[in-house]
């Protein structure tokens, strides 16, 4: 696998080159030039498989001659190792829900294969390296317990002590092994200023400090997988299916185009988005506008004013948009409205989704989910187009105790691996916004 990057001024590079890296040295974002492209039999030949067996035969020949195959499905059977249920709504709608990882939200996917990955690259050249994230809740927590316990990898985490919940906070801090997680008094953007200057500092590089946030490549290969292993259990080859996808930063949404790209019978992709309305406005208007600041609506991990990823989609169209938001080069933006459907839904309508769902199904979801089922039934209702859609539930509902509760009258009930982390011991440092005294801390503490 070669990959280039969106802004290309930087030299192609191996898979794990990639992921090792993040960024792309011209501050562009990694793409594979090629991918592998999916027979009918090869489909079919996926049918009766469990979601583990899928991952590994797609990534077989995905990740052809960047990894060898027993230690691969090692890693997949490893990083697998929950359900994926799809709950029906009625004969042509389900709900994939992607919330039963250890941290509860779809981000497990992605970051539980991206560290098994890179433990795999860093153990064969015997190196090591600090995983250094700044967040504002779930992808901290994601990425911690992804690594947690890895050997090659130590992990530190900086949140703002004020900003998170309680239950994402004691998510950081009752792993501890080679997980610190850092109390910041300060607010998120301290944290990431924090991190970014950690990064350029000369007197670290000895450290190896990497990031795992969602630019990297191995978050967004993972993210194709369950759309392939969705469309196997749910339709015959060659019918066709639609996914309808809630979408902040656009990963998920990319996991899905790369499905695609491999001859997944996509008819529709559906980006479901929040009040920040930007993509919906740029397909409809040809122009993009960030949203700045981004709105804050309860589907929280989704107020972007700015996806990151989305100079990824436009390359993949033809366009070429730089790191600051820039449109260099149009996409073609007729064959980007006949692959991508658009849609903003408000709070009030995600609300009203949350409750229609559960009183008419019985079925509990969260604010995200709810985004995603209304952004299908705007589709459904712009187009009369009843084909087999899959909407994609991103988190569980007991993430979002409150504006589930007050729409439905229903406590969510905690899955287990939220239950346990609520009377583990918590363990944390805490430091002021000072970078110095960060530095020494990183110097002394961690080695
Ligand atoms: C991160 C997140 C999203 C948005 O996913 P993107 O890949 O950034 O579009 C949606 N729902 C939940 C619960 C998330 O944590």
């Amino acid at each position: 696998m070669k990959l280039y990057s969106t802004n290309l001024q930087a030299p192609e590079v191996s898979f794990e080159t990639a992921l090792i890296k993040g960024q792309a040295p011209d501050k562009g974002l990694y793409l594979p030039r090629s991918l592998p492209l999916f027979s009918r039999e090869d489909i079919l030949s996926l049918k009766d498989k469990s979601y583990p067996e899928i991952a590994f035969l797609v990534l077989c020949k995905v990740l052809e001659g960047e990894i060898d195959a027993p230690s691969l499905k090692a890693i997949t059977y490893d990083a697998y190792n929950y359900e994926v249920p799809l709950d029906k709504l009625n004969d042509n709608t389900y709900i994939m829900r992607l919330d039963h990882g250890p941290t509860a939200s779809f981000k497990d996917f992605a970051a539980r294969l991206m560290a098994r990955l890179m433990q795999y690259y860093l153990k064969k050249e015997n190196k090591k390296i600090i995983i250094l994230t700044a967040t504002s809740g779930d992808t901290g927590s994601a990425v911690a317990h992804a690594f947690y316990g890895l050997e090659n990898v130590k992990v530190i985490v900086l949140f703002p002590l004020t900003e998170v919940s309680d239950r994402q906070r004691k998510q950081m801090t009752t792993l501890q092994k080679n997980i610190s997680a850092i109390a910041i008094d300060g607010k998120f953007d301290d944290c990431q200023a924090m991190v970014k200057q950690a990064f350029s500092d000369e007197e670290l590089k000895h450290l190896n400090l990497s990031s795992a946030n969602s630019i990297n490549i191995g978050r967004l290969i993972p993210q194709s997988l369950y759309y392939i292993y969705a469309y196997i259990k749910l339709c015959n080859y060659p019918e066709e299916i639609i996914f309808s996808i809630p979408s902040g930063n656009f990963g998920n949404m990319m996991g899905c185009v790369l499905a695609k790209m491999m001859g997944l019978p996509v008819k529709k992709i559906i980006a479901s988005v929040n009040e920040n309305d930007e993509v919906p406005t740029f397909l409809r208007s040809g122009e993009y506008h960030k949203i700045v600041p981004s709105l804050n609506c309860i589907s929280n991990a989704m107020n972007v004013g700015h996806p990151s990823n989305l100079a990824r989609l436009i390359a993949v169209y033809g366009g070429q948009m730089d790191e600051q938001g820039n449109i260099n080069k149009m996409p073609d933006m007729e064959r980007l409205r006949n692959d991508i459907y658009s849609s903003s839904v408000t709070d009030e309508e995600t609300k009203a989704t949350i409750k229609e769902i559960f009183d008419n199904y019985g079925i509990l979801i969260e604010p995200h989910g709810a985004v995603g089922i209304k952004g299908l039934a705007d589709y459904r209702l712009s187009t009369q187009d009843n084909t087999l859609a899959v909407a994609l539930e991103t988190a569980h509902p007991a993430k979002f105790p409150l504006e589930v509760k007050s729409v439905t009258g229903i406590d969510p009930k905690l899955p287990p691996s939220l239950k346990e982390i609520e009377t583990k011991e918590e363990k944390m440092d805490f430091l002021s916004t000072d970078y110095k005294k960060f530095k020494d801390y990183l110097l002394t503490k961690i080695v």
